[in-house]
């Protein structure tokens, strides 16, 4: 039997090699702040039978633990440097344990995030992960920075993820070719990093969030926290590859509030147009105008010829389903 201490000490601790002063092994771990810079800090938690099924796969669960925590770095435009892992876990099995570290050092290596903590008990699955990043005073990409006349941009493509659950779930029949293209982007989403990151150095967007609970929900808290209304062209929300393939209507629901996307969600001023491809390009990430921020409060959607369109939508919130 793995004690708790063989655990972390075989699983966990790692040689060091990030920036923290001291990582794994005491009460706490010491990390020095780069001078003149910010720390920005995100917490998010994946629940068994909530966030994920019983029985995923545990290398997936560890790349998307850390991956939805670095999607929030991405979103406010700051560097990645250090995280922490509360794990509760049904049993230490090794298999499992051996998975779940790959997963997740594979993504933390390739973004030079260091694991410098955490707590581990037993529970029902569930895994916590609490991010650091830096930025410097001024940079970080705000939800209350919108600005009448900006541009909406997203990031990637949408919609792939909500397709894989439909497709679990069977409220539509999916051929086996493209439930497994959708469920890529389910378990393994990409945090735009490079492209979060360098918006902010560029100091060329005005908002972002990251687009975790569907689009049209999580611009919403761009709209309400910067007092603004916006003008969104459903049709220009581009699809995931899987979801390019299905009719109209099950594109515009599934792009414009899907959930699970994590691409980013910014604003711009219409000025920045070319900048911001030529940024997106240096990034290697995919950008697409899908709208503009109005004075006027409230979410217009409309369709590839500006008519309004009516588009019964649901956001994803906890405690409504
Ligand atoms: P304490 O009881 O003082 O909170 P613990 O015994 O829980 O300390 O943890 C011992 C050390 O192992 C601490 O440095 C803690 O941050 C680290 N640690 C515990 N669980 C994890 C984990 N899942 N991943 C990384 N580090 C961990
Ligand atoms: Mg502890």
């Amino acid at each position: 039997m793995l004690s708790e201490f063989d655990l972390i000490k075989q699983y966990f601790a790692r040689p060091r090699a990030g920036r923290a002063t001291l990582g794994i092994g005491d009460d706490c771990a010491l990390l020095t702040p780069a001078p003149g810079l910010q720390t920005a800090i995100s917490s998010d938690m994946l629940v068994e039978g909530r966030h994920f099924f019983a029985g995923a796969d545990a290398r997936k669960l560890g790349h998307k633990s850390l991956a939805v925590n670095l999607s929030d770095l991405a979103a406010m435009g700051a560097r990645p440097v250090a995280f922490t892992l509360a794990l509760a876990l049904p049993a230490a099995e090794r298999g499992w344990l051996a998975g779940f570290a790959d997963g997740l050092f594979a993504l933390a290596d390739a973004h030079g995030c260091e694991l410098i903590g955490g707590d581990t008990t037993k529970g029902p699955l569930n895994i916590c992960i609490t991010v650091f990043g830096e930025l410097a005073p001024g940079e970080a990409l705000r939800r209350a920075a919108a600005r009448a006349g900006d541009d909406i941009w997203i990031s990637g493509t949408l919609g792939d993820a909500r397709l894989a659950l439909a497709g679990y779930r069977a409220e539509l029949a999916l051929d086996a070719a493209s439930l497994e293209q959708a469920a890529a982007r389910m378990h393994t989403p990409t945090p735009r990093l490079a492209l979060g990151t360098a918006l902010a150095r560029a100091g060329l967007a005005h908002a972002a969030i990251d687009i975790s609970d569907g689009l049209t929900g999580d611009l919403g808290h761009i709209l309400a926290a910067s007092r603004v209304g916006a003008t969104l062209d459903v049709d220009a929300l581009p699809a995931g590859p899987a979801l390019a393939r299905q009719p109209l209507e099950l594109r515009r629901r599934f792009t414009a509030a899907g959930g699970d996307d994590y691409e980013l969600c910014f604003t711009a001023p219409a000025g920045a147009r070319a900048a911001i491809l030529a940024l997106a390009a240096g990034a290697a990430t995919p950008v697409t105008r899908v709208g503009r921020i109005d004075a006027a409060p409230g979410l217009r959607l409309v369709d590839g010829a500006a008519r309004p369109l009516d588009l019964q939508l649901e956001g994803f919130d906890h405690f409504k389903s």
